[in-house]
């Protein structure tokens, strides 16, 4: 490659902190991760895809709560009070009955109500970043969350897993923001860039948590193990 191009190629990644171009990766590789992904952890996607309701509430129920606690709690919950507007008149120590299996139940109960209240005077459940973040209990990734699965947008939520693994597979810098993660993963994927968020969390909780296994892992050959 001509000295030049390598010359300028430096300074275009020192002016736009992009990591994953500087390190030597390409943006096939990148795309080869979710390629790879999804072949090895299937097409299950998370409850209620298509329901803004449905997937801004269990958003707030997920916090510090397993799947499998969440999801048959979240049901219970929506069994009772299958809408906004009747989750925001429920009684506060009703629904403390059915959270009371998850951590933080007590404000999680408050919130749920809380978030209902305000879609409930709304009348839709909003599908901005901007107005999802006005809600009670909703933050950046909860409303990146509620826009990738509740309105199919093309937005990256970034949670534990996703930030770890971004940063371990080199993509971005150890000490990246998480709209920087957010970024660097929309310029390398296409149209399923927010699948990138089921398939990184799959891949956290089964291979790549807090002690990677790496030579288990369909990544192992092309994930530069950034601070592994
Ligand atoms: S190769 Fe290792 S560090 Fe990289 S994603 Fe897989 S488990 Fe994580």
């Amino acid at each position: 490659m001509p000295s030049f191009f390598l010359f300028n190629k430096r300074i275009l990644c020192d002016i736009l902190k992009m990591n994953f171009v500087c390190m030597g990766g390409n943006m096939g590789n990148y795309a080869e991760v979710l390629n790879r992904l999804k072949q090895s952890f299937g097409a299950t996607f998370p409850f209620y895809e298509g329901n803004p309701y449905r997937v801004l509430i269990s958003c707030i129920l997920s916090a510090r709560s397993r799947d499998e606690r969440t999801y048959p709690t979240a049901d219970r919950l929506f069994e009772k009070y299958p809408q906004p507007c009747h989750l925001a008149e429920a009684k506060l120590e009703d629904v403390q009955n059915i959270l009371r299996h998850l951590g933080l139940w007590r404000e999680k109960s408050k919130r749920v109500i809380d978030a209902a209240k305000v879609i409930c005077e709304l009348g839709y459940v909003p599908d901005t970043f901007e107005e999802l973040t006005k809600i009670p209990g909703i933050g950046r990734k909860c409303a990146h969350i509620v826009l990738a699965y509740g309105f199919g947008k093309r937005v990256v939520a970034v949670d534990t897993h996703v930030r770890r693994i971004s940063k371990r597979l080199g993509i971005v810098p150890l000490d990246a923001k998480d709209e920087d993660i957010e970024q660097a993963w929309l310029s390398v994927l296409g149209d399923d860039a927010k699948d990138i968020n089921h398939y990184l969390v799959a891949l956290g909780r089964k291979l790549c948590g807090r002690t990677p296994k790496c030579s288990e892992c369909p990544l192992n050959d092309i994930c530069k193990k950034q601070g592994v």
